[in-house]
């Protein structure tokens, strides 16, 4: 059983901890939000007063932070990681865009220790049942060493390259989850506003061409539908500022690259809208609000 540090605890961090918890491991987690550290305390984390304290006498620091400046601010621009055990292996899982994460392993590396860039997909129900998908950059030797405590809260632990490329297919999978997500929005308020039952509709498009993770988990409608699993008030989950942060990470990458990305561009626009109608704190299934203002 190993000893981990755990950084950032909210919704993906908190069930992430639990699984590692259940699995048998020691936690001692650090979180800014007070109340996001009493709730993963009484699942019997430990409680650390710092980061740099979660990162003392530990095996592995794992992060799950919003962006990257708050990942870049731990790695790069704040010495916290020097108190750290020779040999500490450092995960982050934060989605963050591939520069940030590049320099993150170099700081880290020129402080002589190891990182992987493990950002996650299968959102915070991939995370509750310990289901998500791992996509791991770095050292292969490094990822066999963490794989041990990566499978206690993933069910695909993939290999995707050299440091940074994690964070690359993970930009490439939000950004088709953010299109999908709009797309079916508005096939369903186009179904409706037809006359047809919204059920029936989810019948069919979650069972043909239509199908995908996004109409099954987080069917982008209010109430949810049976399968959705979405609550009538969206509830994060993954909110709407997370999805346009990641989709704005495809577009930068995008620019950078060289590569034409239409539908990302329009999805980007979407979200944004509508982020400044104030709608940033909802779960991105209510992109449906953008499409029909009235939905219910
Ligand atoms: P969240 O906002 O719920 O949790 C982030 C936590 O980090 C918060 O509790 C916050 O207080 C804490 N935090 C922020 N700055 C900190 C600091 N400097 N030190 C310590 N704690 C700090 O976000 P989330 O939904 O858990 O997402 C975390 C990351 O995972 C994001 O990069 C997101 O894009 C990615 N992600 C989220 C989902 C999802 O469904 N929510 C799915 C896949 C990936």
């Amino acid at each position: 059983m190993s000893r981990i540090g755990f950084i950032g605890v909210g919704n993906m961090g908190k069930p992430m901890v639990k699984n590692l918890l259940e699995s048998g491991h020691s936690v001692k987690i650090f979180d800014l939000s007070e109340k996001a550290m009493e709730s993963v305390v009484g699942l019997g984390a430990m409680s650390a007063k710092s980061v740099a304290d979660a990162m003392l006498g530990v095996e592995f620091v794992v992060t799950m932070l919003p962006t990257g400046k708050e990942v870049q601010e731990i790695f790069v621009s704040r010495n916290w990681i020097g108190g750290a055990d020779k040999g500490t292996i450092f995960i982050d899982c934060s989605t963050i865009d591939v520069a940030a994460a590049l320099s993150s392993h170099s700081a880290v590396k020129n402080a002589g220790f190891d990182m992987l860039d493990a950002p996650v997909s299968g959102g915070t129900i991939g995370a509750k049942k310990g289901t998500l998908t791992f996509m791991c950059g770095g050292e292969k030797e490094i990822l066999d060493q963490a794989r041990g405590i990566l499978v206690n809260m993933g069910k695909n632990i993939v290999y995707c390259g050299g440091p940074g490329q994690g964070q690359v297919v993970k930009i490439c999978n939000n950004m088709v989850a953010g299109i999908i997500s709009l797309a079916t929005a508005e096939a369903f308020v186009l179904g409706e506003k037809l006359g047809v039952d919204r059920g029936v509709l989810f019948n069919v498009m979650s069972t043909s061409s239509a199908n995908s993770w996004v109409i099954n988990n987080v069917c982008p409608l209010p109430g949810g539908i049976p399968g959705s699993g979405k609550s009538s008030d969206f509830a994060p989950g993954f909110s709407s500022a997370l999805m346009l942060k990641d989709l704005r990470l495809s577009q930068d990458a995008a620019d950078i690259s060289g590569s034409s990305t239409p539908l990302g561009a329009a999805a980007v626009n979407a979200f944004q809208q509508h982020v400044n109608n104030g709608f940033g704190s909802l779960d991105s299934s209510s992109i449906c609000k953008l499409i029909d203002p009235e939905i219910t």
